[in-house]
C-alpha cells in the first residue's frame, strides 16, 4: 500500500500556479516550470467562442476586429472576469494534466492570490481550480509565495520585506514567523507605467501609441534613477491631429519624467508600510535588506531609488519573474511543513 502511494505520489502532477495578471506560471512537483504564458484570453463576444489563450492570445491584443475581444481576466490583480480566469486556468491544467494516464489522481493546486482579496474573490479562484480539475485547492497570498520563492527565511523570528512588483498590482509585505506583520496591496505596478508613457506621448506630442510600443519603450529605456548613459529610442503611433502615422525620438529622461509620479507613488507605500511595521523588525530589515520581486522590479534604477529613499539595502531577487511560482513549488514539496502560510478561507464547498 505504502509503494503504491509512493507510485501515485510519483505520478500525480501536483501543480502550483502562480496567476498574476501579465503572466501566468505553472509549476508541477517534481518537474520545475512547464507554463510561462501571458494572462490573456482571446474570444469571440458573439459565440464566445475561445480562440485562443496564453501567448497566442496576447499576440491579439489592440489587432482584433469588433466581435473578438483579447481580455486579461485578472487585470486588476483580482478575478475581474470570472468565467473567464476559470476557463483559463483550466486550459493550464489540463495542458499539464492530459499528459499523464487517466488512473492518475487529480492534482492538488496551490495557486497564488494577491493579498487583500475579498473573501468573495478567494472563493471565485478556489471554485475556478477546483472546476478546472483540482482535487483539492490551496490557496496562499503572492508576497508569501514571492518570498518563499526567493528563499528569504520566513518562518523565523526576523523582518523580511518583500515588493513584488506585477502588471496590475504592487504587493508590499513584512513577514515574520511565517505570516504577514504588515502589507499594502495598490495598483500602481508595471502596467500603470506603460499608460503613463502612452500619456506622455499623447499630451506632449499628440502621439497615440499602442500598449505594446509603450511597455517596450519602458522596457528598453524606462527608468526610475537618473544614469549617465542617456539613451533614445523612436516612439511610433498615430497623429491624433492628422490620423496619420508618425514617428517621435524621446529620451530617457523625459521617460523617466513620465514614470515618476507613478513611481513615487510606489516609493510612498514601502515607506508607509515600514512606519507600519514593528521597530525590532525594522531593525532585521536594515540589516536584510528590501527584496524586490516581479517583472516590474526590473525597471532600470529603480532599486537604487528606492534604497536611496528608504535608506535600506535593497536586494533583487534571483529571476524576479517566476520567484512567486517557485515559491508556491516549494510548498507543495514540503506542504505539511508549510501549511501555516496558506491562506485559510472560511468556505466549504457545498456537497
Ligand atoms: P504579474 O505577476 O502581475 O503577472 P509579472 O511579475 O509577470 O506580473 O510582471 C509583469 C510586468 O513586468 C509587466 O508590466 C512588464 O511590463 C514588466 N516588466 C517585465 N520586464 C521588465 C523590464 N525589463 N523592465 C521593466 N518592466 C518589466
Ligand atoms: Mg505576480
Amino acid at each position: 500500500m505504502l509503494m503504491l502511494n509512493k507510485l501515485f505520489g510519483y505520478f500525480s502532477h501536483d501543480i502550483g500556479i502562480d496567476l498574476g495578471t501579465a503572466n501566468t506560471l505553472v509549476y508541477v512537483k517534481g518537474k520545475g516550470i512547464v507554463v510561462n504564458e501571458p494572462s490573456v484570453v482571446a474570444l469571440n463576444v458573439r459565440t464566445k467562442q475561445i480562440l485562443a489563450i496564453g501567448e497566442a492570445a496576447k499576440k491579439m491584443v489592440g489587432r482584433t476586429p469588433a466581435n473578438i475581444v483579447a481580455s486579461r481576466p485578472l487585470v486588476d490583480g483580482v478575478v475581474s472576469d470570472f468565467e473567464i480566469t476559470e476557463i483559463m486556468l483550466k486550459y493550464f491544467i489540463e495542458k499539464v494534466h492530459k499528459e499523464s494516464f487517466a488512473l492518475i489522481p487529480r492534482p492538488r493546486v496551490v495557486v497564488g492570490i494577491p493579498s487583500g482579496v475579498t473573501e468573495v474573490e478567494k472563493r471565485a479562484v478556489e471554485d475556478a481550480a477546483k472546476n478546472a480539475g483540482a482535487r483539492e485547492a490551496f490557496l496562499v497570498e503572492e508576497p508569501m509565495a514571492a518570498a518563499i520563492g526567493a528563499r528569504l527565511p520566513i518562518q523565523e523570528a526576523s523582518g523580511t520585506m518583500i515588493v513584488d512588483i506585477g502588471g496590475g498590482t504592487t504587493e508590499v509585505a513584512v513577514i515574520s514567523l511565517g505570516g504577514i506583520v504588515a502589507s499594502r496591496s495598490l495598483r500602481v505596478a508595471g502596467d500603470e507605467l506603460n499608460d503613463d508613457i502612452i500619456q506622455y506621448a499623447r499630451d506632449e506630442f499628440n502621439l497615440l501609441l499602442g500598449e505594446r510600443t509603450a511597455e517596450d519603450i519602458k522596457i528598453n529605456i524606462g527608468s526610475a534613477y537618473p544614469s549617465e548613459k542617456k539613451s533614445q529610442t523612436v516612439m511610433r503611433g498615430r497623429d491624433l491631429v492628422t490620423g496619420l502615422p508618425k514617428a517621435i525620438q524621446v529620451d530617457s529622461d523625459q521617460i523617466r519624467q513620465a514614470l515618476a509620479k507613478s513611481i513615487s507613488v510606489l516609493v510612498d507605500s514601502i515607506k508607509v508600510t515600514i512606519e507600519e511595521t514593528p521597530p525590532e523588525l525594522v531593525a532585521d530589515i536594515m540589516e536584510n535588506g528590501i527584496v524586490l520581486a516581479g517583472g516590474g522590479a526590473l525597471l532600470k534604477g529603480l532599486d537604487v531609488l528606492i534604497s536611496q529613499s528608504t535608506k535600506m539595502p535593497v536586494h533583487m531577487a534571483d529571476d524576479p519573474l517566476t520567484c512567486v511560482v517557485r515559491g508556491t513549488g516549494l510548498i507543495l514539496e514540503d506542504i505539511d511543513a508549510l501549511k501555516t502560510v496558506l491562506v485559510k478561507t472560511h468556505y466549504k464547498t457545498p456537497r
